[in-house]
């Protein structure tokens, strides 16, 4: 069965690294916060261009604590899309602010920027670009309408460490930029991890508040916060693993050609790269219009796992039945959901296994016709 990601296998290309910085901070005797953290922290912020980067304990609380330092509160309006993992939203809903849904753009996947004005509101305090898949959002468009309607800009970086809006890292737009080190992200720890990043001095000096219980000084709580810390072995797994990145993301990048190019001849639409973007293909997300589940089970049939990110937009989410969205509502988001298809993408991914897979790709395309 080829699998959808193998992390075994990238494990085994740096075995010897990883080993070596997981021992170096278990003899160290410190665990949380500390020194190993700082020099990943400060690794990350040169690499993606930010003045601050802080480790936190996920990407759902990096964005959490991104939405209470730039003071969204109760019965605000955050605006972001439907179609993103569920995280984005259950942290604005966290709040007890209310998440406003904004149509995607087909080609995407990301926020159409030329659909926000319409949901702003008196009450609408921030809005969440998510990059999804790999590929940034169309940022220069979002800041300006931010600027313009005073809003703060919270980029939901989960999918794109390393990805590139004209020139600059994603995370670099926003007032903050939240990223995610969930195992299975294109930058992954070996546990769960998060890190916020941002130019201002007050937000970050409210961030470091917020994740180690609103105390600067041990014992002395200026404010009311959170256990959410990045610890020292994630964190040094993580500075490892910076090192490898660009790699990695170049090797996403040509596995996301080649089969480009191995199914130009298929039925099904290959990724749309955006001319502005650097995609990182965190995702290879591709689109089968209305055989999507036909070719996701010829594939497992063949041996081949996809997945399906995301399979219900979020405003058809049972839990949020009560904002009042309706089937109809976001159709490109709802088209999505019925035609994407994710194969599997992952730098150690042979080119044997590419061709297997556009193989089945297009062989199913023949038996339909
Ligand atoms: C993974 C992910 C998150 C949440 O990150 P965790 O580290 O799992 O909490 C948030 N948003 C998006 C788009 C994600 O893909």
């Amino acid at each position: 069965m080829i699998s959808v990601l193998d992390l075994k296998e990238q494990y085994a290309d740096i075995k010897s690294e990883i080993d070596e910085a997981i021992s170096e901070v278990v003899k160290s005797g410190s665990f949380i916060l500390g020194r190993f953290v700082e020099r990943f922290e400060e690794g990350a912020a040169v690499y993606l261009g930010s003045k601050y980067a802080m480790g936190v304990a996920s990407g759902t609380d990096a964005l959490h604590l991104a939405l209470l330092a730039c003071g969204v509160k109760a019965d605000d309006e955050v605006i972001t899309v439907p179609f993103t993992f569920f995280a984005t939203a259950e942290v604005i809903s966290n709040i007890g602010a209310k998440p406003v849904f904004v149509d995607i753009d087909p080609r995407t996947f990301n926020i159409n920027p030329d659909k926000i004005e319409k949901a702003i509101t008196s009450k609408t305090k921030a809005v969440i670009p998510v990059h999804l898949y790999g590929q940034s959002a169309h940022m220069d468009k979002i800041i300006e309408i931010a600027k313009k309607h005073n809003l703060k800009v919270i980029e939901d970086c989960a999918q794109s460490f390393g990805a590139e809006y004209k020139g600059r890292k994603t995370g670099a737009f926003g007032d903050c930029g939240c990223f995610s080190f969930f195992p299975t992200k294109n930058l992954g720890a070996y546990g769960d991890g998060g890190m916020i990043v941002t130019d201002s001095d007050p937000l970050a000096e409210n961030i470091k508040l917020l994740r180690a219980h609103g105390s600067k000084d041990k014992y002395h709580h200026k404010i009311l916060g959170f256990n959410s810390r990045l610890d020292a072995i994630q964190a040094n797994i993580l500075r490892v693993k910076l090192n490898y990145i660009d790699k990695w993301n170049k090797k996403r990048a040509e596995i996301a050609q080649k089969y480009n190019e191995l199914i130009k001849n298929s039925d099904i639409i290959t990724p749309y790269q955006d001319k502005d973007c650097k995609h990182v293909y965190h995702q290879y997300t591709a689109r089968c219009r209305n055989k999507r589940d036909s070719l996701k089970k010829h594939l497992e049939e063949k041996g081949i796992s996809t997945t399906i990110y995301y399979p219900i937009s979020l405003h058809l989410q049972e839990v949020y039945s009560g904002l009042g969205y309706n089937e109809g509502d976001f159709p490109e988001s709802e088209k999505a959901q019925r035609e994407v298809l994710s194969l599997p993408v992952y730098p150690e991914l042979s080119d044997d296994n590419i061709k297997y897979i556009a193989g089945a790709i297009t062989e199913f395309g023949l038996r339909q016709v």
